[in-house]
């Protein structure tokens, strides 16, 4: 790993030992004022070559790192967890996505039937047990999909809530790596990049909803609303899954 990368003025040598032994600090001090595609570049054509996955939901503004990543590999792994509760835009969402950026590992993972049929055999856990729903239906699967990568590329933004409030590009997990390109990004710079790739829109922003999960667990959002204030509504709940970061527990993103 000798290549080097260019931001700017900066030129960023990809051989260091900190950097070839994953410690996320020295990362995200090395690229604290580099662009996002240029963090997903480094990401999957150096660091973690052949064993990072992009993690998407194919939501509201899934779009926009899916484009920068087919920039780059248009055969990187994209995996997409269907948790049979998702609502069909969503679905032809992901097709479109998938056609239009010529995308062509998409992997769509579903929950495991035999924990369906034992934990949730009327599909309506959601009613009662969201933080087990979403276990079985989100946080069992990606865990099983994202088990044979070192690294995982989420669109997670820091303006998004509190909790992502302090993450940077590189951050440690008790599962891997997250590579999280748009994290510094506010909701100008997501939109202007829209406009500026002409990306199609999830169907059902237009409808009032700017984060889009699970049908049963995603309302739409009135004006002056947090985004994902249609998430969960009414519970307390921010987030589908509790991994650890530096020994803590956190919830993970959905
Ligand atoms: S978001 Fe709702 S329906 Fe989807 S897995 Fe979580 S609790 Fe279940």
């Amino acid at each position: 790993m000798h290549a080097e990368k260019t931001n700017g003025d900066t030129k960023v040598s990809l051989s260091s030992p900190d950097v070839t032994g994953h410690d996320v600090e020295t990362l995200n001090e090395i690229y604290s004022s580099t662009s996002p595609i240029d963090v997903l570049r480094v990401a999957v054509d150096d660091l973690y070559k052949g064993q990072i996955a992009l993690v998407s939901s194919f939501g509201a503004e899934s779009a926009i790192l899916l484009h920068m990543a087919a920039q780059i590999d248009t055969h990187i792994p994209v995996i997409f967890v269907d948790t049979g509760k998702l609502f069909p835009e969503t679905i032809a969402y992901r097709d479109k996505l998938a056609r239009q950026f010529g995308l062509t590992n998409i992997q769509t993972i579903q929950p495991d039937e035999n924990l369906l049929q034992n934990k949730d055999p009327n599909g309506n856990l959601w009613e009662t047990d969201t933080d087990g729903c979403c276990h079985i239906r989100k946080v069992l699967p990606f865990d099983k999909a994202l088990a044979p990568y070192v690294a995982e590329i989420s669109g997670r933004k820091r303006f998004q809530n509190d909790i992502r409030a302090n993450l940077g590009f590189f951050e440690q997990t008790d599962r891997s790596i997250k590579v999280n390109p748009l994290i510094n990004w506010s909701p100008t710079e997501l939109a202007d990049y829209v406009i500026k790739h002409d990306l199609p829109r999830h169907p059902l922003v237009a409808k009032g909803y700017p984060s889009i999960g699970c049908a049963p667990c995603t309302s739409p959002v009135a004006e002056g609303e947090d985004t994902r204030a249609g998430r969960w509504r009414g519970a307390d709940k921010t987030e589908c899954g509790i991994h650890f970061v530096d020994g803590k527990p956190v919830r993970m993103g959905g």
